[in-house]
């Protein structure tokens, strides 16, 4: 917020600057009234003339004033949240995976949405208000001590009320606002689930607790807004109802003054008229402190959304991989005291294929996590080259290694983009891998690249969305490929001819974590890796592991009877191998 708020420095001292100009403008209209009443009464037509002419030029002069801060104060809020947004945004994809994922997607689209408004609403808003206003304050009270000493200690007295009552609200009003950015936070997040599961609710006949889910939500979201809100309410009918209290004293003793001869009516009005100008500002002041106090919590949360999380190790090394990638005794655990990895060494040789196997659940998918460096909290090492991943640039760890995932994020664009991302490739590159990932079968049936995928990808089958995660991942030519079951939902023999062709690249380290326990396409791999309970069980090729008759052979053929067998899988593969 801080860092907000300098960035647009310059912007803010204008604002402040128009703001105290027609802050103290304004309180000299008491000036005027007092004049023309006095003047009027003793019937002095020049003085009259003379006071009218002033107050016209007066009066067009605090409309451009009053204008020009109005548009810098607009245009101080727009800054203002527009670079909010930006530093949360950039502070959220500053995150390495893990922390991002330590929080609810619902969760930051809470914070860049309710939460900014809620900054604009309850912190910059009344910061603005609360500028202006002393300003009035302090210039009401230099004319009410040059009309009024008396009444100007009256009001004083009345204020010294003003400030202590309100101020007994502000810690309350700080946990309501707490609560309400909490709330519609978890608002923001059952709603985004509900969405999501449309699919599931439509086909499982679940409207009804679909409905009821969504108004339980909606009605708690309402109801913390509603608790916050009542004591904003008594802040500030008690705040209002002092205000006229006061008011009410400057009246009477100001008539009091008037029947002792010692005010003229002039003056009475001027009087009437600063008593706002002092009340007001200070109900003002007095209404948005609390807020301002109370938006705390949330502005702490932005902050702590903004903060930039990159890696500095002392030396940031150009990651290189020419010979092997390897990991040393390695454990990790998703949650303390639950290893999934326990102790795994191994050393992956640069344009080796290997096939990762073992049952669901034994820690496949989280060790090529900690090779590929999503993870960094592990104990032993992982080594690029000989290098330790954490001395590396990690930003530049991804351009070594592209990653097919079973479910893989579709941008709501056309294929084109979903293939390309941002980047530029040649029509070449990008005729040669809608052919290797199949896409080309099936454009045919669609208006081409440029069909649009729908929302993370709904217009299109599983099978497709991997063909474009395929292509994807091979467009971008990276010298270590991993296929985690990403071809799980592509017809058989497309998914074959995928994996037959990237086994044919002579360079690419090729990571495959396959449930597929088929002879011919696992035969073909440099090595299998079988892991069981977070440990390596065995490891070697085909051929040694079935000789072996190990933990890998009561996998294999346990999960053989489900495999389609060889001689159906043989005219397939040998096709294959042809094109
Ligand atoms: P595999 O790929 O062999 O099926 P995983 O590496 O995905 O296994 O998972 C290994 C274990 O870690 C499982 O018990 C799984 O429930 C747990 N796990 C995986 N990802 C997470 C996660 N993000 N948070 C907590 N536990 C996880």
């Amino acid at each position: 917020m801080k860092a907000s708020l300098r960035q647009h420095k310059l912007l803010l001292m204008i604002t402040l600057f128009f703001s105290i100009i027609t802050a103290a403008a304004g309180v000299l209209i008491a000036l005027v009234l007092q004049k023309v009443i006095d003047a009027a009464l003793q019937g002095d037509r020049g003085l009259f003339r003379e006071i009218l002419v002033i107050s016209v030029v007066y009066l067009l002069l605090l409309g451009v004033m009053g204008l020009i801060y109005n548009l810098c104060s607009k245009a101080l809020i727009r800054n203002l949240t527009l670079s909010l947004r930006e530093r949360v945004f950039r502070g959220i994809f500053s995150r390495k995976a893990e922390a991002f994922a330590a929080s609810n997607t619902a969760d930051y689209l809470s914070a860049l949405t309710n939460d900014i408004k809620q900054l604009e609403d309850q912190y910059i808003q009344p910061l603005l208000q609360v500028m202006q206003n002393v300003v009035v304050f302090a210039a009401s009270v230099l004319v009410l001590l040059y009309i009024s000493p008396l009444v100007t200690a009256i009001l004083a007295g009345c204020m010294v009320l003003i400030f202590i009552i309100p101020s007994l609200f502000g810690t309350a009003l700080q946990t309501k606002q707490s609560a309400v950015s909490a709330q519609m936070s978890i608002f923001t997040i059952r709603l985004k689930d509900l969405l999501s599961g449309f699919e599931v609710i439509k086909s499982y006949a679940m409207g009804t607790y679909a409905g009821h889910k969504f108004q339980t939500e909606n009605r708690q979201a309402a109801d913390t807004r509603f608790a916050a809100d009542r004591l904003f309410a008594l802040n500030e009918s008690v705040s209002q109802t002092l205000a006229i209290l006061t008011q009410f004293a400057v009246v009477f003793v100001a008539a009091y003054l008037i029947i002792t001869g010692n005010l003229s009516a002039g003056s009475l009005v001027a009087l009437v008229q600063l008593s706002g100008g002092f009340v007001g500002p200070v109900l003002v002041i007095m209404e948005n402190l609390p807020k301002i106090k109370g938006v705390r919590p949330v502005v702490e949360r932005i902050d702590a959304l903004s903060a930039q999380h990159h890696d500095t190790p002392a030396e940031q090394l150009d990651p290189q991989f020419n010979v092997a990638l390897s990991a040393n005794h390695l454990q990790f655990g998703y949650t303390p005291g639950q290893p999934v990895l326990k102790d795994v060494s191994l050393t992956l040789d640069k344009g080796k294929k290997y096939a990762l196997a073992g049952p669901s659940g034994c820690g496949k998918s989280t060790l090529v996590k900690l090779l590929t460096g999503y993870y960094d909290r592990y104990e032993g090492t992982v080594e690029l080259d000989g290098t330790n991943l954490k001395q590396l640039d990690t930003s530049r760890l991804q351009e070594l290694v592209s990653t097919i995932h079973q479910n893989v994020y579709m941008f709501d664009s056309d294929i084109h983009f979903n293939i390309c991302l941002h980047e530029e490739f040649s029509a070449e590159q990008l005729e040669e891998v809608l052919h290797t990932s199949g896409i080309h079968k099936f454009l045919e049936q669609t208006n081409g690249l440029q069909s649009p995928v729908g929302e993370n990808g709904s217009q299109l089958s599983g099978g497709q969305r991997q063909r474009i995660a395929v292509a994807r991942a091979l467009i971008r030519n990276k010298p270590i490929l991993i296929l985690d079951e990403g071809t799980s939902a592509i017809d058989m023999q497309t998914a074959y001819e995928i994996e037959g062709r990237l086994l044919a690249l002579e360079d690419l380290t090729l990571i495959t974590i396959t449930h597929n326990m088929n002879e011919l396409m696992l035969g073909r791999y440099d090595e299998i890796i079988y892991m069981e309970e977070g440990r390596i069980a065995e490891r070697g090729s085909l051929h040694e592991l079935l000789a072996y008759g190990g933990r890998f052979h009561d996998f294999y053929t346990q999960k053989e009877a489900v495999t389609p067998s060889n001689e159906q899988q043989q005219p397939l593969l040998q096709e294959i191998d042809a094109v």
